[in-house]
């Protein structure tokens, strides 16, 4: 090809935006980014409540393991971030259990916790030398029958909105869980909490806007005239290169870099019914997102935590995070309210009710405490996003071998959460290393080290300054 190629990108989430940014990066400017909402962010997005409450889709914690995704990180938002310890603590039988739950399970009533270490001494003779298939197979291989019963399954259950027995095993990868039950016993023994939150454990937090703050301005730093917002793609036309939207209007491309679900991009392939019908094969949860706005402040045992994770049916949601800790802005009135975001999953085996969702959670504070019985919330925000979590499916990848291979013959690279249904792969970080590394593969010819699940720390950053 003599003019370098033109490469659309469908969606302005984190993948494509690090997809856009790659390329303005290695100087190719013949791109398009076509996204159907009227701003950037994608699933990452932030909304300000009319009450002046700022809520991300879920509390979004900002992992990284790449220093190109640092760098952008820096270059979005300077030093206009909020540190933070990472403290995370489970919640169940009324009291507080430090995160990692399999560590501090002294603090659990003793039947629970005979449960628990009947488990893992049965274990420890245990034969680990059968085939596992299914995500159950897994937690049993790794935590015995007594944790998997007292919070592992119905704390997956929750997560995932599916048993744990019908989720696959083989996107844990060589994934080992940290049990060490000599450990557990002298923390029985000294009745002694092992917390996860040590020097390491950090992570920052945009100081204005949420979590949508960092892709408003990754978006604002790219070139205006390339970005096209309010443009749904409608159809694709594998053979012809070309996309069509909804007034018609139709782009060619060369390559094509797509962060649409995979399941709705096939079934909007032209004339291929094949692949249209494997579309009906994908599964996933949906998310029901509640933040709750209070006047005042958090209660005592509230005020330096970061999450909170919820096993039992009691209460709706699976976690819960204290947003006005990650930013006094993310508030109305800062130093005067607070506030808590619930993540309820569903699915046809975790039915939600919606007319009643945001009730029961705000009933679950009170039940719980984090509420006063009589407390009324300041403001109460409910969106819910159909596709929530990429489900792990048994049987899932495949499903998604042939399904890409095929795209990619047709130079067509289906990345990001929801574009690879990857879920190992599939935060913040992820997806802009999976838009990075795809532009690498169609301009450079390098491999994608991420959407492989390998997750390499491949890439100097040229730009920003990755400290
Ligand atoms: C409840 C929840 C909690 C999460 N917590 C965390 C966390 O703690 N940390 C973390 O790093 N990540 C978290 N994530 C994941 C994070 O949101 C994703 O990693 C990220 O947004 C994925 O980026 P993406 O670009 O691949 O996809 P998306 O963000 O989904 O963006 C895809 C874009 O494509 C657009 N699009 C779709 N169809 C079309 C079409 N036909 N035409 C044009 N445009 C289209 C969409 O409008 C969207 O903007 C969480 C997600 C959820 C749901």
């Amino acid at each position: 090809m003599s003019r370098p190629p033109f490469i659309a990108v469908i969606g302005a989430g984190p993948t494509g935006l690090g997809a856009a940014w790659r390329m303005e990066e290695l100087g190719h400017t013949d791109w398009g980014l076509f996204e159907a909402q009227d701003e950037a962010g994608g699933l990452s997005r932030s909304f300000v409540d009319d009450a002046g409450f700022t809520w991300d889709i879920g509390g979004h914690v900002l992992f990284s393991h790449y220093r190109w995704f640092d760098a952008l990180m820096d270059a979005a938002l300077g030093d206009a971030w909020v540190e933070h310890v990472r403290e995370a603590w489970v919640w169940m039988r009324e009291r507080w259990i430090p995160y990692p739950f399999q560590n501090n399970i002294w603090r659990l009533p003793p039947d629970d916790l005979v449960a628990c270490l009947d488990g893992l001494v049965d274990l420890a003779t245990a034969d680990r030398s059968s085939p596992m298939r299914t995500f159950d197979d897994w937690l049993m291989r790794q935590f015995g029958t007594g944790l998997c019963d007292v919070f592992m399954r119905p704390y997956n259950f929750k997560v995932w909105a599916y048993p744990p027995e019908k989720l696959d095993v083989g996107w844990m990868g060589e994934r080992v869980a940290t049990v060490d039950l000599k450990r557990i016993l002298a923390n029985v023994v000294h009745e002694r909490d092992e917390v996860g939150w040590g020097p390491n454990s950090t992570f920052r937090f945009p100081l204005r806007g949420g979590t949508g703050a960092i892709w408003k301005s990754v978006a604002g730093q790219l070139p205006r005239e390339r970005q096209h917002y309010g443009r749904t793609v409608t159809a694709v036309d594998l053979e012809a290169r070309r996309l069509v939207f909804e007034d018609g209007e139709t782009v060619d491309y060369d390559a094509l870099i797509s962060s649409m679900p995979l399941d709705c991009l096939l079934a909007l392939i032209r004339g291929r019914d094949d692949l249209a019908a494997r579309a009906g094969e994908f599964v996933h949860s949906s998310s029901h997102i509640v933040g709750v706005g209070l006047d005042g402040a958090p209660p005592e045992d509230l005020t330096t935590k970061c999450w909170m994770y919820f096993p039992e049916s009691s209460s709706p949601f699976y976690r819960v995070t204290v947003f006005s800790n990650y930013s006094p802005n993310n508030v109305g009135r800062p130093g005067e309210q607070w506030s808590l975001m619930a993540e309820v999953s569903e699915s046809p085996e975790k039915p939600v009710d919606r007319e009643r969702v945001a009730k029961d959670v705000v009933e679950a504070f009170r039940r719980i405490g984090f509420m006063r019985p009589d407390e009324q919330p300041v403001s109460v925000w409910y969106r819910r996003m159909e596709r929530g979590y990429p489900t792990p499916w048994l049987g899932r990848d495949e499903v998604l071998g042939p399904v890409q291979a095929e795209l990619e013959r047709y130079d067509v690279f289906s990345r990001g959460r929801f574009g690879t249904w990857k879920y190992e792969v599939s935060n913040q970080d992820h997806s802009v290393m999976q838009g990075v590394e795809a532009v690498g593969r169609i301009l450079q010819g390098t491999e994608e080290f991420t959407f492989s699940g390998r997750m390499e720390d491949w890439l100097e950053p040229t730009f920003g300054s990755a400290g």
